[in-house]
């Protein structure tokens, strides 16, 4: 059987009174001639004239922009041009050169209609994003119908509508990325912020589905031996917190599939991956490690983790990094290597002040993956010449940009005395960029001034320690005053007169404390 409509439909849209300043006011249900009436009508012209113009002016000159392919880095550059001029992330940037390239090409019937104020510009950017998963045959015939419409009279309703079944008329002719082009793994963090992230692997049903029964499979035969450990008393597999051995009780097949599922060996054949492409950082403020504070820590720099959850981390931790802040303004205190090479601390410190790449409006984070580079460029040749190996010097940047700024694309330039970076893009654009700091020590220091108001002059943890109203459960104590051991335990290492830090091999393990007996009664 063909195709009934090898092409989409034309209905007439059209609305069954004309809009006029009259029937404006009508419509808005206000009495005419009052101030009311004035308001609505200044609304409708403002939107229909200024703003309509100011829209159609920008994305002309951000389609101006838009380089389809990425040759000698234009693409990119002209993106963190965009982020600047707009003043807008660079992920938001991106799409609206997407977008504003979009409307000129595959639009411009409707664009016209933008411009001489008959669409409204939020009705154009729902236009916009109903047609992204078009192809641009199909979205110069949406463009054709829309602009065909009565668009200066009909109401909101009537064009989403209309606009919709226009849309799914091309249903499943319109493109899509196949299954395969699809692949793709995400990390989402909850959004409750209750601790926990999430793990998305996309890809071809049957893959997926493959990989589930495999992952299955594995988990109940994990499942069956630990049954068997349980009855012949042989060391118990998967048993990762001891829990099957206490309880006497197999593990469910949920957390068989998830420890099977994070436990598993990457195989990359043989490409050899690197080390501390596994890093994890964890930074906890000290006073949260000892338990004197709620203060929330942080993961790779971005993502906020609990407290109580950071201190598990850091007690498991196999190294620890000190990291030194100025308690009031959260500035980092310079680390004392100033040699060529930067210091493991500097690094360390480094990390801290740009978990996201230090290009304006680029949000990659680049605590694992990223690369370290010299603001002022370092002199091989003339070491005195060139810009040092300083905190005040360094930066964290994407490859990518790192790569645009070995080629000169991109140009920062630091005020040693404000911090502040002046970045250059593309030879014009300037944009500048203020020192990061310690935002976690800046709200401790709040916590801290406001204790010092309230206990006139009593120490500063006391303080905190007597503000602390929290309802402990016994677990939670428990947990706390083993951090604090372990807090006191590290401090008393660091703060040690003979504490070297280019030898230093960890704080040793904490002594267990005393075991009570239980009494004989
Ligand atoms: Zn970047």
């Amino acid at each position: 059987m063909g195709e009934l409509h090898a092409e989409p439909p034309r209905p007439p849209v059209s609305a069954r009174t004309p809009l006029t300043p009259q029937s404006l006011v009508e419509r808005a249900e206000v009495a005419p001639h009052t101030p009311e009436a004035e308001t609505v009508l200044r609304l409708f012209r403002r939107r229909s004239r200024e703003h309509a113009a100011l829209y159609t002016a920008e994305m002309r000159d951000l389609a101006s922009l838009w380089s389809e392919e990425d040759e000698g880095n234009e693409k990119a550059l002209n993106a963190l041009a965009a982020a600047a001029g707009l003043r807008a992330k660079l992920p938001r940037a991106e799409d609206r050169l997407r977008d504003a390239h979009l409307a000129v090409t595959d639009l411009p019937a409707c664009f016209a209609c933008v411009e001489s104020g008959i669409l409204p510009v939020e009705w154009f950017e729902w236009l916009i994003r109903s047609v992204l998963r078009l192809a641009p045959a199909q979205r110069r015939q949406v463009d054709e119908r829309v602009a065909a419409w009565q668009l200066d009279s009909i109401d909101v309703e009537r064009f989403y509508r209309e606009l919709r079944h226009l849309v799914e008329w091309f249903g499943r002719a319109a493109v899509q990325e196949s299954p395969e082009e699809q692949r793709s793994v995400f990390i989402q963090p909850s959004p409750d912020g209750d601790g926990t992230a999430c793990l998305m692997i996309r890809g071809p049903i049957p893959e997926i589905t493959g990989f589930g029964h495999r992952l299955d499979a594995a988990a109940r035969a994990v499942q069956d031996a630990q049954r068997d450990a349980l009855t012949t008393g042989a060391p118990i597999p998967f048993d990762l917190d001891g829990d099957v051995a206490r309880e006497g009780r197999k593990m469910s097949l949920a957390a068989l599939r998830y420890a099977i599922a994070v436990r598993a060996m990457l195989e990359t054949g043989p490409v050899e991956v690197p080390e501390p492409a596994f890093r994890l950082s964890v930074v906890v403020p000290v006073l949260t490690l000892l338990g004197l504070s709620h203060a929330p820590a942080t993961l790779d720099g971005t993502i906020p983790i609990p407290a109580r959850m950071a201190r598990r981390l850091a007690a498991k931790a196999p190294a620890f990094e000190r990291v030194l802040t100025d308690p009031v303004t959260g500035d980092y205190l310079p680390s004392a290597s100033l040699t060529y090479r930067p210091s493991a601390a500097m690094a360390e410190n480094l990390r801290l002040i740009d978990p996201v790449c230090a290009v304006p409006g680029c949000t990659r984070n680049v605590m694992t993956v990223g690369e370290m580079d010299h603001v002022e460029e370092f002199d091989h040749e003339h070491p005195e010449r060139g810009g040092p190996t300083e905190i005040a010097n360094l930066h964290r940047l994407c490859r990518i940009h790192h790569r645009m700024k070995t080629a000169g694309l991109i140009d920062p330039d630091r005020d040693p005395d404000t911090g502040i970076t002046r970045w250059r893009i593309a030879g014009t654009l300037e944009r500048e960029v203020a020192r990061n700091t310690d935002l976690i020590t800046r709200e401790l220091s709040e916590k801290l001034e406001h204790a010092w108001e309230q206990y006139h002059g009593d120490l500063e943890i006391e303080a905190l320690t007597t503000q602390r109203i929290f309802d402990e459960s016994p677990a939670e104590i428990a947990d706390r005053e083993e951090s604090y051991r372990w807090g006191m335990h590290l401090l008393e290492y660091y703060s040690d007169p003979e504490y070297d830090e280019g030898d230093d091999p960890g704080p040793p393990p904490l002594a267990p404390l005393p075991q009570h007996a239980p009494p004989p009664f």
